[in-house]
């Protein structure tokens, strides 16, 4: 034997690990370049009443379309952004494309609202509240038109991110907790985050109907998340069965491809429109 099997095995593992690295640096690369060339778009997803069927926002998604025309998704994306301290660009560029997009949209219609996702180091950075604020003077939004998703796993350090969430609520912005139950929150640290919103993650809703132990947990979410007063979003939602089961368990909003998959934003526009004359109908 040339090389003895634990070498070779070592080796092709840190081939695969620079393999790795290589990928993740021309992604990091391509998102620099993407920053300086307008490679970003905003996707719009639907959030609508369960008891009245009207769309009373939108969740916001970030995209990127290389000069190539390839699509990036953010969960490739926004890992590599944090890892390369790119998290505060992307949520710049994104809240002006979202300012751009929205125009004079939410000062006729003051009750929708854009759920804006945030990565941990905007949680955990001083800035977070001035770029809002600077969002809010120059779109026509206000701060009851804008909720912020903070996924679970974001809260690194509770202290701090206690601090940056009520400097947000403080503006009359809402928070939501994004993903719930893929973290490890207690009862008592969800209590004292002091949210608004808990949206439990897709993994949950999936399990609806299918008699996993999982199914039994959506139960209890929602029970205590009524119970320390926080309002519910579920997402994911795929089947009028999933639909059904919130809209019995007291959830009012849902968001998911039942209603309607991330769109460009006039089509969002249509789509409100078509519900307001649909409901009217009624
Ligand atoms: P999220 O905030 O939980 O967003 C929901 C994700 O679920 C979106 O994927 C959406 O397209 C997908 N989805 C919605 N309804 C359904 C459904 O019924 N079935 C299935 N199978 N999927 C559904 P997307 O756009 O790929 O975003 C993935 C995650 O990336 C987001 O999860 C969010 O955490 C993060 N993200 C997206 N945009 C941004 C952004 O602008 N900034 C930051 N920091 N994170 C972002
Ligand atoms: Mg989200
Ligand atoms: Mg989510
Ligand atoms: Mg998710």
């Amino acid at each position: 034997r040339l090389v003895p099997a634990g070498l070779a095995a070592g080796l092709a593992f840190a081939a695969a690990i620079l393999l790795l690295a290589r990928r993740q640096m021309s992604i990091a690369a391509a998102l620099r370049y993407a920053l300086r060339h307008d490679e970003f778009f905003v996707v719009y997803q639907p959030l609508v009443n369960l008891q009245t069927g009207r769309l009373v926002g939108a969740e916001a998604l970030l995209r990127m379309r290389r000069g190539t025309g390839e699509l990036i998704g953010p969960d490739l994306f926004i890992p590599i952004a944090e890892e390369n301290g790119l998290v505060g660009k992307l949520t710049e560029r994104l809240l002006s494309l979202i300012a751009r997009d929205i125009g004079m949209f939410l000062s006729e219609h003051p009750d929708f609202h854009i759920a804006v996702n945030i990565a941990a180091a905007d949680l955990h950075s001083e800035n977070l509240p001035s770029m809002l604020d600077d969002f809010l003077a120059r779109s026509h939004a206000g701060p009851r038109n804008l909720v912020i998703e903070i996924t679970e796993r974001a809260f690194v350090d509770p202290d701090l991110a206690r601090r940056t969430i009520a400097r947000l609520r403080e503006r009359g912005i809402e928070v939501a907790i994004d993903d719930f139950g893929t973290g490890y929150s207690s009862l008592s640290q969800l209590e004292s985050l002091d949210l608004d919103l808990l949206k439990i993650d897709r993994a949950f809703i999936q399990s609806i109907g299918t008699g996993a132990p999982t199914s039994q947990v959506v139960g209890y979410i929602i029970a205590m998340a009524q119970r320390i007063g926080l309002r519910m979003v579920a997402e994911g939602i795929e089947t009028e069965e999933q639909a059904s089961f919130m809209r019995e368990h007291g959830v009012d909003v849902a968001q998911g491809w039942l209603f309607g998959r991330p769109m460009a934003f006039d089509a969002l526009e249509r789509e409100y429109l078509a519900r307001q004359a649909e409901i009217a109908e009624r």
